[in-house]
């Protein structure tokens, strides 16, 4: 793959795919990170004398155009964080829109409307993606919250255009993943949590290979508890995966991997804070109550592996962390992390609840890496080469 400093972007064409994919409240950016975050390449790129037109999708669009997708609503934001003037094209598939486009001078910078109001998008359609190329000599790739779809504009328009590299985010991305699938320091713990095993079991089943221990948080708790024959009361339980459970813990201790399961929970009569939140022991809670964070005793352990360790990778809530009773849990370990990256430790936090989290408490800036994507994530840590990553490899 060639990296971004080594193309010759003077005088030429960049086609450069972010992700603008941002939230927005009656046509105002409730939250510019991901605007903000696709700066560095932007500014390169123009001081290296190119012109750029950027595109993104935003939402997901049911058929067609509508306005409050409309990526035209972002123009003035972006504007004032690129502090530059922006062109809008409108619809790629507008003839005037490639005829504008040519004839604005380098230095410019244009923008396409969502490229998810045309179903062909999502499907990977290779006339559509021929068409993106048309306006390219050169393709950046700098959207790694979508780099695991094969998407026209995340994948298929590589193919198609002469010169392709990832843009500075991407490769931040890509070399965090790295950094913790192929260079881990020892001791390395993984923090798996949320909601579902199912969800998870790729990368858990990937991460036995590379971490030294696994600390298990949330939902999927219960799953492993009631595997072993513990009593989980009312917990979330995915029945389907009892049996795939029971075969991770073993996979585990045949390779010598530490699996800390939480053994304290705080626990409540139903999904809510029920005003009387109490704490079982994980094995052992009574029918009539469900547990919703780690425990006291849990978070004690917890962040005694975690100052212990060298790379740390976290992904998913230890807990209901959104209903402040049950936060305890994620809101620890997320200060532990923190403290362990202070100490050297390597950290990459990814995931929205985590990243989440980690802003609630502040501590964003301490952590060694905070990565965009969610899916994108974790579709790398299962060990696959993302779509949009192996079309930057083509040659
Ligand atoms: P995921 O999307 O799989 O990472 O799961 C995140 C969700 O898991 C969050 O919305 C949490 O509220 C939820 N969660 C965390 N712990 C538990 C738990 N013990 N029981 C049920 N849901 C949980």
């Amino acid at each position: 793959m060639v990296e971004l400093q080594a193309l010759h972007v003077r005088g030429k064409r960049v086609l450069v795919r972010v992700d603008f994919n941002v939230p927005l409240e009656n046509g105002e950016i409730t939250d510019i990170t991901r605007i903000r975050a696709a700066l560095p390449t932007l500014k390169y790129l123009l001081q290296q004398g190119s012109k750029l037109v950027l595109v993104s999708h935003l939402g997901r669009p049911k058929s067609g155009f509508s306005p409050e997708l409309s990526l035209e609503q972002l123009l003035p934001g972006i504007e004032k964080e690129l502090e530059c003037p922006l062109v809008f094209l409108g619809n790629v598939l507008d003839k005037a829109a490639l005829t504008h486009w040519n004839a604005l001078p380098m230095g410019s910078v244009a923008l396409l409307e969502n490229l998810r109001f045309h179903p062909e998008e999502e499907a990977g359609d290779v006339q559509f993606a021929q068409r993106l190329a048309e306006f390219a000599d050169v393709y950046v790739n700098d959207a790694f919250g979508t780099a695991h779809r094969a998407h026209a504009s995340t994948a298929v328009v590589a193919h198609f255009v002469p010169e392709k590299a990832p843009g500075f985010l991407m490769q931040k991305e890509l070399d965090a993943v790295a950094q913790v699938l192929n260079q881990a320091q020892s001791p390395f713990t993984a923090v798996i949590g949320g909601a579902k095993i199912s969800s998870k079991i790729g990368v858990l089943k990937n991460l036995i290979e590379r971490a030294d221990r696994f600390i298990i948080g949330g939902g999927m708790v219960y799953t492993f508890i009631k595997a072993q024959g513990g009593e989980i009361g009312l917990s979330l339980v995915e029945e389907s995966m009892l049996e795939t459970a029971k075969e991770f813990l073993h996979a585990c201790s045949q390779k010598g991997v530490q699996v800390y399961l939480p053994e304290d929970s705080v626990c409540s009569t139903r999904f809510a804070d029920d005003g009387a939140a109490c704490v079982y022991p994980s094995h052992a809670i009574p029918a009539s109550h469900m547990g919703l964070d780690a425990g006291p005793k849990a978070r004690a352990t917890i962040e005694s592996w975690i100052l212990d360790s060298k790379t740390i990778l976290w992904n998913g809530p230890l807990g209901v962390f959104e209903i402040p009773v049950f936060a305890q849990g994620t809101l620890a370990l997320g200060k532990a992390i923190a403290q362990a990256t202070r100490h050297g430790a390597y950290s990459l936090v990814g995931g929205g609840d985590s990243v989440a989290a980690a802003n609630a408490l502040g501590i964003s800036e301490q952590l060694s890496y905070v990565s965009t994507g969610g899916g994108a994530l974790l579709e790398s840590m299962e060990g696959k080469i993302l779509p949009g990553h192996r079309a930057l490899m083509d040659v």
